[in-house]
């Protein structure tokens, strides 16, 4: 079944299996899981740093950049923006392999404006 909210859940470490619909939330260990919102019951975590993802919460939860399992069969692509799930367009391989080299280019260069500017597009959608 598709998830179309989520709601964040702080805890120190993840539950096995994890309740769909939850994103849980470790700042212990300065990571997020849950699972796929495609429904395919996959595992997704996402480690929390500039230049990985970057989570807000104000009751409401949402993570930037967008999930994209493209290790995953479902190979779902979704924004988590203010506890809802936004569906994506499926990328291209050529498009995954790009967002792996800028990604690999955010993580070494994980210095102050990269994180501003990840903050502005976190801020920026929403109005
Ligand atoms: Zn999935």
């Amino acid at each position: 079944m598709t998830v179309e909210r989520i709601e964040g859940r702080f805890v120190k470490s993840f539950p096995r299996p994890l309740e769909p619909g939850v994103l849980y939330v470790s700042t212990h260990f300065s990571t997020a899981a849950h699972s796929c919102a495609c429904g395919c019951g996959r595992e997704v975590i996402t480690p929390l740093s500039p230049g990985q993802w970057v989570l807000a919460f104000d009751g409401s939860v949402s993570l930037w950049p967008s999930i994209g399992n493209w290790t995953l069969p479902c190979r779902s692509h979704y924004v988590i923006d203010h506890s809802t799930i936004s569906w994506a367009q499926d990328f291209t391989r050529e498009q995954v392999l790009r967002n792996q080299a800028a990604d690999d280019h955010a993580l070494s260069s994980a210095r102050q404006p990269a994180w501003r500017r990840v903050l502005g597009r976190l801020f920026g959608s929403r109005r």
